[in-house]
């Protein structure tokens, strides 16, 4: 079985691949390791291999990890649903947080950043499938909401996220991308400064990084599978 080195520098390549096919910028697409449900020691290794970005989903799980790891400068990005009664350790242990979609936890990120802290780098998450309607904002939702975002002074909104219903499909994914892209267009043309796509996982990421992904979030490819006790 490949290494987890192994298997980070198979997906830069690909994903460069993907850029280049694209017509951008390899380093146009930064890749998020998302290392949910695997071991401080899992997180070593892809930062000994070269990377410095990580996405967890789970609060008490990030923070324990965040400890063992003190001494790495990593920048770690929050890419689950946010409660918000856990928004006070959110907005301070985090440098991103990619999962917004309620004003209420917008302003209670806000409230809670630390003035120490630069601002919280933040997406909102739109919901192009229709399938996981419990997240995401639709595109007037999204506009509304970045709108009231630009007003938090400890919040700087970068750009969108999403998590599309997973299919094999390359022209679905695509498809399905395309609407979050579209949104995207929607909200600068609308005067709102953006440059972030958080779009594209494991399986899908060659096709958002067609659609304009900037950020890509892959867990699986590079870890490995995760447990089935702790699937999420
Ligand atoms: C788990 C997760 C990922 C990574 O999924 P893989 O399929 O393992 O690459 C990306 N984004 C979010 C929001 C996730 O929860």
């Amino acid at each position: 079985m490949d290494t987890i080195s192994e298997r980070w520098q198979a997906i830069k390549a690909r994903m460069d691949a993907a850029a280049r096919e694209a017509g951008r910028r390899p380093e146009s697409v930064t890749l998020l390791a998302v290392s949910k449900a695997h071991p401080a020691a899992a997180i070593r290794q892809a930062w000994a291999a070269g990377q410095k970005q990580f996405g967890e989903n789970y609060l008490q799980e990030a923070l324990s990890k965040q400890t063992e790891l003190e001494d790495l400068p990593i920048e770690w990005h929050f890419i689950g649903p946010i409660q918000s009664n856990k928004t006070p350790l959110i907005a301070n242990h985090f440098a991103w947080v990619h999962g917004v979609d309620r004003l209420k936890i917008a302003e209670r990120l806000n409230a809670a950043r630390s003035e120490n802290l630069p601002p919280l780098q933040v997406c909102i998450q739109v919901n192009v499938s229709g399938e996981d309607s419990k997240s995401g904002v639709n595109a007037d939702e999204a506009l509304s909401l970045a709108g009231d975002i630009g007003m938090l002074p400890r919040l700087r909104l970068r750009g969108l996220m999403a998590i599309p219903a997973p299919t094999p499909d390359k022209a679905e994914q695509q498809a399905q991308f395309h609407q979050v892209r579209t949104i995207y267009n929607r909200l600068v043309q609308q005067g709102i400064a953006l440059d972030t796509l958080s779009i594209g996982m494991s399986e899908d990421f060659p096709a958002a990084i067609a659609e304009g992904a900037t950020i890509v979030r892959v867990g699986s490819a590079i870890f490995g599978p995760r447990s089935p006790n702790n699937p999420a």
